[in-house]
């Protein structure tokens, strides 16, 4: 639902900064202008340029501070709505007063997300285009970026309309039989209809199948280092992050809880956590790191299953190693800087091996490539960046399939041109949640929700 009145809210992160900026969109962002700030000189602001001048209490004129103002007309506004923008010194206190001096000239607080919901209801951006800016904020490496520029960029929307369009053709075809029925589906008519849903299910299973890789490079993947005391995690984890977070000491069992740290490899997040040996213990503090270390073993993408190559293979070693069976594995070799004295034909077979000195840096740069191998494959980061990265795209795009399969199936037992179009016209809505044609207000309150206030 479009509400058409103005709002307003602190666009920059709360807490000191250098400056604040205040964001007002809304037919009345102009009349707040004319209340709150005056300019430099006479005149009143032209859209789309910086002014200097002061910002005041609007209904006293009590000066708040000094500061720039950018008015920005519709429709060339993030919103397609008039916006102001109010830039002032950074501060708890100060922000908050220009956006009360806002509020009472006119504005209502914005809800989260409503600036860019607005957006998307003004038809500036389609719906992916909007999510993919809760993906632009939050991304913490260049690989998440850039396929969250190339969202919102519109490359998905382009790729699901190239699907809609042809699938579109398709069900013009049959409406046209329906009409006159007649008529039989000439066999030029439905080896078009036949080639234009292969096409669209082949693209469409194409992005179902870059949902594992699209949520690998937005969320990143969580890598659980199980060793028993000893074997180098903590040394291991402060190579890898050049950081001296954990403490590493002769003592076993020292690291009593979970420590996380997250790296980047190529553009690649990884959680890299480091946790108590799991193992059995008497002392209460070490038993909680355990649990911990247990509850973070359920949850891991993969398990760097560490030996002191320096040792032979104990029962330790082996009971965690069952511990941790059925997870993606990587043996580590640690201390291979130390004379070899493991067995490695006692090493989990089948599994990648890597040897490494957390002491001299040597096989860090294989053990980083082996974890990036397993989770991201050439083609997709060669390719044009199209990913779906969200499981509410994901479901949506396996609903869609589905419609086709239906589809082909009802096809070949020659079902009337009626039930065909079902299948099809389900499937373009379903593409159409994603684009956000047909997303129900429930679902757009839950995305728009998970958005920062004043984005
Ligand atoms: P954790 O209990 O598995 O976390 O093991 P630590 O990282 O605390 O390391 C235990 C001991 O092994 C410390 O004395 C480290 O200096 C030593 N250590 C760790 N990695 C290496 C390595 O690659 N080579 C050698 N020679 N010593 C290491």
């Amino acid at each position: 639902m479009y509400v058409d009145d103005t709002i307003a809210a602190i666009a920059t992160p709360v807490g000191c900064g250098g400056i604040g900026i205040i964001r007002v969109s809304g037919s009345d962002a102009s009349k707040i202008a004319e209340r709150v700030f005056i300019k430099k000189g006479n005149g009143g602001l032209e859209s789309h340029r910086f002014y200097y001048g002061h910002i005041v209490e609007p209904v006293a004129g009590l000066l708040i501070d000094e500061g720039m103002a950018v008015l920005m007309l519709a429709p060339r506004s993030y919103t397609r709505e008039d916006v102001l923008e109010l830039h002032c010194h950074g501060g708890f206190l100060l922000v908050q007063q220009v956006l009360d001096a806002c509020l009472r000239a006119g504005a209502r607080l914005s809800e989260p997300g409503e600036f860019t919901r607005r957006a998307f209801l003004n038809g500036r951006i389609d719906l992916c285009q909007a999510e993919s800016i809760i993906d632009l904020i939050n991304s913490r490496t260049e690989m998440s970026l850039s396929f969250a520029q190339s969202q919102r960029e519109g490359a998905l929307s382009a790729r699901l309309g190239f699907i809609t369009a042809s699938l579109r053709n398709a069900l013009a075809l049959i409406e046209a039989f329906i009409d006159f029925p007649e008529e039989d589906l000439d066999s030029a008519s439905l080896g078009r209809i036949d080639f234009l849903v292969a096409q669209s299910r082949e693209a469409l299973t194409v992005l179902r199948n870059s949902f594992d890789h699209g949520k690998v490079i937005r969320e990143g993947i969580s890598v659980l280092m199980a060793g028993k005391p000893n074997v180098g995690k903590s040394s291991l984890l402060n190579a890898l992050t050049l950081e001296q977070r954990a403490i590493v000491s002769h003592i076993p069992g020292t690291t009593r809880d979970v420590i996380e740290e997250i790296i980047n490899i190529d553009g690649l997040p990884v959680r890299i956590i480091d946790s108590a040996g799991i193992r059995h213990s008497q002392d209460e503090i070490e038993q909680e790191g355990i649990r911990r270390a247990l509850e973070q073993l359920v949850l891991a993408d993969l398990v760097l299953f560490m030996v002191d190559g320096s040792r032979p293979i104990d029962s330790q070693d082996c009971s965690l190693l069952t511990a941790i069976s059925g997870k993606r594995i990587i043996t580590v070799v640690n201390k291979c800087d130390l004379p070899l004295l493991l067995d490695e034909k006692e090493l989990p077979d089948g599994v990648p091996t890597v040897h490494i000195s957390s002491k001299n840096g040597s096989g860090l740069s294989q053990l980083r490539s082996a974890i990036f191998k397993i989770f991201v494959n050439e083609q997709v980061t060669s390719q044009d960046h199209i990913a779906i990265t969200t499981v509410r795209h994901k479901d949506i795009v396996v609903r869609a399939i589905e419609c086709l399969d239906r589809f082909s199936g009802q096809m070949g037992v020659g079902v009337s041109g009626e039930l065909l179009a079902i299948d099809l016209r389900e499937c373009l809505a379903a593409i159409g949640e994603i684009t956000g044609e047909t997303t129900p207000d429930a679902i757009l309150d839950i995305i728009f929700s998970s958005f920062c206030i004043g984005k």
